[in-house]
């Protein structure tokens, strides 16, 4: 990587693959992810933003259903490697696991003082009729941007996409097709992009002034998640809690955090909980979240030890649960930390 030492800001582009990039291969017609060079020479506009601009490339760029945490921790040693020489960063990436990425890096890059920029799009940038070059575009201008302090205005993780700035952690793919693909249903948006762009400014983190940008990319995968339905066999609960290894799930509960109260069902929680597995409880509603005490079935979850993952989207739970035990906690210490806001995924 090489740094301009202009006024203009430095943006480093982290280009890991995507549908933004990607070709359709003539034999197949299915879309497959290409290089670099590809992308930026079809979107020429991007040299007129003001922006000094670098990238980091992955060889081969990969479809995002190939993302995993060893993906995770090169896309956050590449922004650790760089923090001091750029004003931001804009990695480019799938839609489809975006939003665990974003949930990953901001758990793995505690304490920002710069933008973090994650954006794709839903058709490549070479075709005709695309949304890849206005979200590129739109996520450099959110990476470039400085507050009336000077400072970056961004100092988080975020998902540029379509009309809406949202806070990583709290982002989902609510949509395979539509432009606007992600949504943050329990946190306001951080910024709105129409004619202007419109900060939220009172949504966005700030770190504490005395803490230290400290990377941490461990990531242990002795995890999964538990999806309830009605009709789940006893045998298809005890296979999923009783995986060799296994130190803890996230529950996908009904409703505000609900769950069958059949006693097979809960001697099930309990006994896993007495395991020493760390159960957090996170809602299949893509609104609200868990509120254990409202209803008995919630409370008898809560009373065999699964602890409430509140509002937190799936994708943070999960790559929380990954990073605290990458961290190399306890399980009551992780059973803890779920509860605890660590980068403004959950409202406490
Ligand atoms: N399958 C693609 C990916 O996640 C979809 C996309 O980028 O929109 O890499």
């Amino acid at each position: 990587m090489a740094a301009g030492t202009g006024t203009e800001p430095n943006l480093l582009i982290i280009y890991t693959g995507g549908t933004i990039g990607m070709v359709e291969d003539p034999a197949t017609h299915a879309l497959v992810p290409f290089d670099f060079e590809h992308l930026m020479e079809n979107a020429p506009k991007i040299g007129r933003l003001g922006c000094q601009l670098d990238h980091m490339t992955f060889t081969p760029p990969i479809d995002s259903s190939n993302m995993d945490p060893a993906h995770w921790k090169r896309i956050a040693q590449i922004i650790a490697q760089g923090y001091d020489r750029y004003d931001g960063f804009v990695v480019l990436h799938g839609t489809d696991t975006m939003a665990y990425t974003a949930s990953a890096l901001s758990f793995m890059l505690p304490n920002l003082r710069k933008p973090v920029i994650l954006t794709g799009s839903q058709l490549p940038i070479g075709e005709v009729r695309e949304d890849g070059t206005q979200n590129l575009i739109t996520a450099l201008q959110m990476a470039a941007a400085k507050g009336a302090d000077g400072e970056p205005q961004v100092q988080e993780v975020a998902i540029s996409f379509g009309r809406f700035l949202l806070r990583g952690n709290r982002s989902t793919k609510a949509s395979s097709t539509d432009f606007g693909a992600f949504r943050s249903f329990n946190f306001a948006p951080l910024a709105e992009m129409d004619l202007h762009f419109t900060f939220n400014e009172d949504k966005l983190l700030r770190a504490a002034v005395d803490a230290a940008f400290a990377p941490q990319y461990e990531m242990d995968s002795a995890v999964g998640v538990v999806f309830l339905y009605p009709g789940i066999t006893e045998a298809v609960l005890h296979a999923q809690l009783s995986v060799p290894g296994m130190k803890g799930a996230v529950l996908r509960t009904f409703g505000a955090g609900n769950a069958p109260t059949e006693p097979w069902f809960l001697e099930a929680l309990e006994d896993a909980a007495h395991a020493g597995k760390v159960l957090v409880n996170v809602t299949q509603c893509p609104a609200g979240g868990v509120e254990e005490k409202r209803y008995a079935t919630g409370d008898a979850l809560a009373r065999a030890g699964v602890v409430s993952g509140y509002d937190m989207t799936c994708e943070a739970a999960l790559t929380k649960m990954m990073h605290l035990f990458g961290r190399g906690h306890s399980a009551a210490e992780v059973a803890q930390g779920m509860q605890e806001p660590l980068a403004g995924e959950m409202t406490r």
